[in-house]
């Protein structure tokens, strides 16, 4: 019988898995507050954009069109950013604004993206 130990990387935001290398995947990953954009490029305070994203919704609790349109502004409509933002918002606020967000479609926005 062999056994290997093996190293095993978790990503401190998100909890991904990586079994081999790391991939740098923490600097980018959409749950972290201080990453970097690889999409955009855009260095932004996400800290920041989520108080006033989240002002917003709480100040119009029931348009919820228009706050995915008003975050999405907010970073210029890159998908990334949105997500980040979404899921700063969520881990806050939990389900009571995932509603909002039923209709908002990250990979069909990066296909729109690119
Ligand atoms: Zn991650
Ligand atoms: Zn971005």
């Amino acid at each position: 019988m062999i056994c290997k130990m093996q190293k095993i990387w978790y990503c401190e935001y998100c909890g991904k898995r990586y079994f081999r290398n790391w991939p740098n995947h923490e600097k980018y990953c959409t749950m972290n507050p201080d990453r970097e954009c690889r999409m955009c490029k855009v260095k932004r305070d996400y800290r920041e954009l989520e108080t006033s994203a989240r002002m917003l919704m709480l100040l119009t609790p029931k348009d919820e069109e228009f706050h995915v349109g008003k975050i999405e502004s907010m970073v210029e409509c890159c998908p990334a950013c949105t997500l980040t933002l979404v899921r700063m918002i969520q881990r806050r606020c939990g389900d009571r604004f995932l509603e909002a967000f039923f209709s908002w479609n990250y990979h069909e926005r990066c296909t729109w993206w690119w």
